[in-house]
């Protein structure tokens, strides 16, 4: 059972092919990281998923009966923006329900776990322009979790951070991934992580590499138009992943 099935999917901006002949099936708890360069078409995958775009062509089918998950491209926010870390938590919510809706007990409760679980409980009463970008990137990964989504889909959700940063985004969302779906699109190699288990190649049209041990320099190369450096901890050019759990040591 998929939990996003995508067939023949084009879209166009007027004369602007962005998407054409898309194929994509995604498993439950699936962890597919989908790379591609600049003006792949990677932002506009994620919005016709989400329903922001109207496909020109083509069909999308989702297995949740729960609104997706959503973390925007790049969340800057001036240091005097007067809100409160956790009221940018529960601003998740709001776009859901009514405006003048006040919190129950329940949901105060659960923004505290996922607060207590990201380690941004101390930050919680300050202003969100004054987090460094990864914390930042941590609240916007709360506030799209605060629905309880089943998918959760991230445009670019470690650009600009450094590395430290970037690792701990990709352990929180190894623990999301037990429960949930996830998507993650970039235009960044390093997204390539041995966290993710599936990756796609996108540049308009989209090649799914599924364990993504086949994913070789020509590939990348041919979606970047444009030689591509791999790293590997290995003797072949190619991405090294950990061994599959199943998998005995040689
Ligand atoms: P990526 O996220 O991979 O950088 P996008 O999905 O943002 O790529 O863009 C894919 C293509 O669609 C690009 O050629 C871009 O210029 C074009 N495009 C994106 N948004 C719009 C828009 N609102 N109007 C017209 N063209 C757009
Ligand atoms: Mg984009």
């Amino acid at each position: 059972m998929y939990d996003i099935e995508i067939k023949n999917l084009s879209v166009n901006y007027d004369s602007v092919i962005a998407l054409k002949d898309i194929n994509l099936k995604v498993k439950h708890k699936e962890f597919l990281g989908i790379i591609g360069p600049n003006g792949g078409g990677k932002s506009t995958l994620l919005k016709v998923l989400l329903g922001l775009l109207k496909p020109s062509k083509g069909s999308i089918s989702l297995n949740t009966n729960k609104p997706l998950g959503y973390v925007p491209q790049y969340s800057h926010f001036d240091s005097e923006f007067p809100i409160k870390v956790k009221d940018v938590i529960l601003m998740g919510k709001l776009s859901q329900e009514m405006f003048f809706h006040r919190y129950s007990d329940k949901e105060m409760k659960k923004v505290r776990e996922i607060m207590d679980a990201f380690g941004l409980l101390k930050y919680q009463n300050r202003q969100i322009g004054q987090l460094s970008g990864g914390q930042i990137q941590k609240v916007m990964i709360a506030r799209a979790l605060i629905m309880e989504p089943d998918i959760l889909l991230l445009d670019e959700p470690t650009a600009s951070l450094d590395s430290n940063a970037k690792s701990e985004i990709y352990k929180i969302l190894k623990m999301i991934n037990k429960e949930k779906t996830i998507i993650i699109v970039s235009h960044d190699l390093e997204v390539i992580s041995s966290y993710i288990e599936s990756v796609a190649c996108l540049n308009k049209t989209l090649h799914y590499h599924g364990d993504n041990n086949e994913l070789n320099k020509e590939t990348l190369e041919k979606t970047y138009g444009c030689p591509v450096e791999l790293i590997a901890h290995g003797s072949t050019p190619h991405r090294v992943l950990n061994r599959h759990k199943e998998e005995k040591n040689d």
